[in-house]
């Protein structure tokens, strides 16, 4: 016989000891309890993963539960905020207990690592479907936001582009040498959740790039009400997509393919001394709106546009 709803409840999500004295009351009541320390606010965010849409049938359990988690701790680093807890929706086709056990060994394991308590959710029956709820401490007024990018900011970007994107075409068929490092960034997704704290007080605009650098780009410059020009030279690629490229012919890839997860930033040029991480400046805020891009000795419009749900 299955498990029943509060049996599965309690062998796999209700067993974590708590790591933030923040949690005042996780799992097991109606409401978890958070008590938000003075002189923050808490970032708040959701996503959802719905098989067939955002991962295949038959994905790897252990993979899922640890981009679950990922893609909302990603979204914490992109305000600069520091991830607290999670909750956490499931609804389930059925109740399998392997698959329920490699899932929460994925997102627990990605939990402990950024001391994250998952304090609450909700387990129903229906279409595999997994949502989480991400909570995290920003110092208040400093949250990173998408709207705060000034004309003549530069623009940065951490890590590589375009990395998951081909783990994807991988995934759809198209063959490489070793493309085990291009699936690893597709199935599990390192969250920049150190960088992103780095960046409060220096970085002006941040977003990450769940939906490729052009589109998510694109909502700085529009809720900053600027434009960009970017160099095609100064874009991180990694070798496997710099021969995806040259392969294909297919060049956009790297600026419309999902699934980065790195962060996308822009800081005034006096502050750009400052930056205590790794990345890569790619081009400049201008007042004038759009987004362009020099290559090949060129200026041209991009056209290209990332993923976007009913399109
Ligand atoms: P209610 O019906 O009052 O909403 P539930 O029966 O849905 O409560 O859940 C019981 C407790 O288990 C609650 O504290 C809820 O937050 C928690 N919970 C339910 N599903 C999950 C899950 N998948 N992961 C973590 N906690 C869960
Ligand atoms: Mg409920």
């Amino acid at each position: 016989m299955p498990i029943s709803e509060f049996a599965l409840i309690r062998r796999f999500f209700a067993s974590q000891p708590v790591k933030n004295p923040i949690t005042r009351l996780g799992v097991g009541d109606d409401c978890a309890l958070l008590a938000i320390p003075d002189g923050y606010e808490l970032a708040i965010t959701t996503d959802t993963m719905v098989e067939n849409v955002h991962f295949f049938a038959g994905a790897d359990p252990e993979q899922l539960g640890h981009k679950l988690l990922a893609v909302n701790l990603s979204d914490l680093a992109s305000m600069g905020a520091r991830p607290v807890s999670v909750t956490l929706a499931l609804t389930l086709p059925k109740v399998d207990e392997a698959w329920l056990a490699a899932f929460a060994k994925g997102f627990l394991a990605l939990a402990e690592r950024y001391s994250v308590d998952l304090i609450g959710g909700d387990t129903t029956f229906g279409p595999l479907t997994l949502t989480v709820q991400a909570m995290g401490l920003v110092p208040r007024g400093q949250a990173l936001t998408r709207s705060s990018a000034r004309p003549g900011d530069f623009i940065y970007v951490t890590g590589c582009l375009g990395d998951a994107g081909l783990g994807l075409k991988i995934k759809q068929g198209y063959s490489c040498e070793n493309p085990e490092a291009a699936l690893k960034r597709f199935n599990t997704p390192d969250p920049a959740c150190e960088m992103g704290q780095a960046l409060i007080g220096i970085a002006n605009a941040c977003i990450d790039l769940s939906d490729g650098l052009a589109g998510d780009l694109g909502h700085i410059l529009e809720q900053s009400n600027v434009g960009a020009c970017l160099n095609w030279d100064d874009l991180p690629l990694s070798p496997a997509v710099l021969n995806y490229i040259s392969d294909t012919g297919d060049w956009q890839m790297p600026l419309c393919a999902g699934d980065d997860y790195e962060l996308c930033f822009t800081v005034s040029p006096d502050k750009a001394g400052l930056l205590p991480i790794d990345c890569r400046r790619i081009g400049v805020i201008e007042s004038q709106p759009g987004l362009r891009f020099y290559k090949s000795g060129d200026i041209q419009l991009l056209q290209v546009k990332g993923f976007e749900h009913f399109s």
